[in-house]
C-alpha cells in the first residue's frame, strides 16, 4: 500500500502572492480542507440509498487484492471549459450534465488571458493534469492553440474530452498540438458506435495516444454494458461508469431512471483481478480503479458526502440539501475554469463560484 502526500499544506498558503483576493479559488479550496466540527444535529440526515451504494461497493471489493490506497484532497486536475454549447447527444438525449453552468456562462468563450491566469492556481494547488472541454464547438485550429497554451502552463499531462465522432476526425490535429490522452463519451454500443471506436483506436494506436471511454449508465443502455466490458477487455481500454449527474436542467428535463454501477456489479465482479483505491477527502468520494482479468480497467466511484461523518465534510457541503444526489462532490472534477474565467467547484451549485 502507498499513501500520497497531501498537496494542500500550510506552507502552500504562505507561497501565495499578496495580490490574491480573499475570494480566490485557492483560498476557497484551502478553506474547504479545514473541516468543521460544530455541525447542527438538524444537518445530520441519514441517506439510505447512498449508504447502500457504499456498502454494496465495499462488498464487491471485499475479497479483491488492493494494490494501493491513496488519499488526496480532490482530483489534481484543472478542467478547462472553452465553451459549453455542445449539441451532441452522444447517442442518448438528456444525460449530459453540461458542466452545470448557467446559460449565460455556457455560451461564452474562454479568453487566452483568463486561461493564462491558471498558471498560479496550478502551482499553488499542485494541479497536474489539464482537461480541455469544448472541441465540439470550437474551431479546431483555435482549440489546438489553447492546447499549446496549456502545455506552456506546466501541466504534466493535457487531455481532451469530447464526443467520439469529434475525436475521430480531430485526433491527428489534437495530438500534434500536444494532447496526451483523449476521453470519449460513449453511451450506447451499436454497430455504428463500435465501428467508430475501432476507427478511432486504429488511429490512436498509430499516434500512440491512449483513449478512455465515459459511459453514463441508464435503463436505456444497460443492456449494452456487457458488450462494452467485453470490448474494452479486447482493446485493454479504461472506461468510467457514471451514474447520472442530475444538474438542475436534467432534473427538469430528464426521464432517465438513475442507475448506479453497484446495481450492475454482478456483470463484472467475478472478472476483477485487483483494485487501486483513491479517497478524495475534500470531494468525499471513493474511487476504485478496477483491473479486470482481461486487462481492461473500470473506473468506478461511490459518493460519500451524504453518509460521511459530518465533522469531516467541507463547510460548503455541510448544510447543502443536495447531498442525496451528489455524485461528484466538491471539486470532484478538479478545479473547473468556466468560459467566463471563473472557477466552478460544484456541478450542482453554480453559485459556488470563485475568481
Ligand atoms: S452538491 Fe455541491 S455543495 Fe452540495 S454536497 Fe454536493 S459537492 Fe457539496
Amino acid at each position: 500500500m502507498s499513501t500520497m502526500l497531501q498537496v494542500l499544506r500550510r506552507e502552500t498558503v504562505g507561497q501565495k502572492p499578496a495580490a490574491t483576493t480573499p475570494e480566490s479559488v485557492v483560498d476557497f479550496v484551502l478553506a474547504q480542507s479545514h473541516h468543521r466540527r460544530d455541525i447542527p444535529a438538524s444537518d445530520l440526515a441519514d441517506v439510505p440509498t447512498m449508504r447502500y451504494r457504499y456498502q454494496r461497493a465495499e462488498a464487491v471489493f471485499h475479497d479483491v487484492p488492493i494494490v494501493s490506497i491513496d488519499r488526496v484532497p480532490f482530483p489534481l486536475i484543472a478542467r478547462i471549459i472553452l465553451n459549453m454549447r455542445c449539441g451532441y447527444t452522444c447517442g442518448i438525449r438528456d444525460i449530459c450534465h453540461r458542466e452545470g453552468l448557467p446559460d449565460e456562462v455556457a455560451c461564452r468563450d474562454l479568453s487566452l488571458t483568463d486561461l493564462r491566469r491558471l498558471a498560479f492556481v496550478r502551482e499553488a494547488l499542485g494541479l497536474q493534469v489539464a482537461k480541455l472541454i469544448g472541441v465540439e464547438t470550437t474551431r479546431l485550429s483555435v482549440f489546438c492553440e489553447y492546447v499549446r497554451e496549456v502545455k506552456k502552463l506546466g501541466f504534466s499531462s493535457v487531455t481532451a474530452t469530447c464526443a467520439i465522432g469529434v475525436a475521430r476526425r480531430s485526433i491527428a490535429s489534437l495530438v500534434a498540438a500536444g494532447i496526451d490522452r483523449i476521453t470519449c463519451s460513449v453511451h450506447q454500443f451499436t454497430n455504428d458506435v463500435r465501428n467508430t471506436i475501432d476507427a478511432l483506436m486504429m488511429e490512436a494506436d498509430q499516434l500512440e495516444v491512449p483513449v478512455k471511454l465515459n459511459w453514463v449508465l441508464t435503463q436505456h443502455n444497460v443492456a449494452d454494458l456487457s458488450a462494452l466490458i467485453e470490448y474494452i477487455g479486447h482493446r485493454k481500454l479504461t472506461a468510467r461508469l457514471f451514474s447520472l449527474i442530475r444538474t438542475s436542467h436534467l432534473a427538469a428535463a430528464n426521464n432517465h431512471e438513475p442507475l448506479h454501477w453497484t446495481d450492475m456489479a454482478d456483470l463484472f465482479s467475478h472478472e476483477i483481478a485487483s483494485v487501486r483505491v483513491v479517497d478524495y477527502t475534500v470531494s468525499c468520494r471513493r474511487r476504485y480503479l478496477t483491473t479486470l482479468r482481461s486487462g481492461a480497467t473500470l473506473d468506478l466511484s461511490v459518493p460519500l458526502v451524504a453518509i460521511q461523518d459530518p465533522a469531516t465534510i467541507p463547510p460548503a457541503c455541510a448544510t447543502c440539501n443536495l447531498k442525496d444526489r451528489c455524485e461528484e462532490g466538491l471539486l470532484g472534477c478538479g478545479v473547473r475554469m468556466g468560459p467566463d474565467g471563473s472557477y466552478y467547484s460544484c456541478l450542482l451549485r453554480s453559485e459556488l463560484c470563485t475568481v
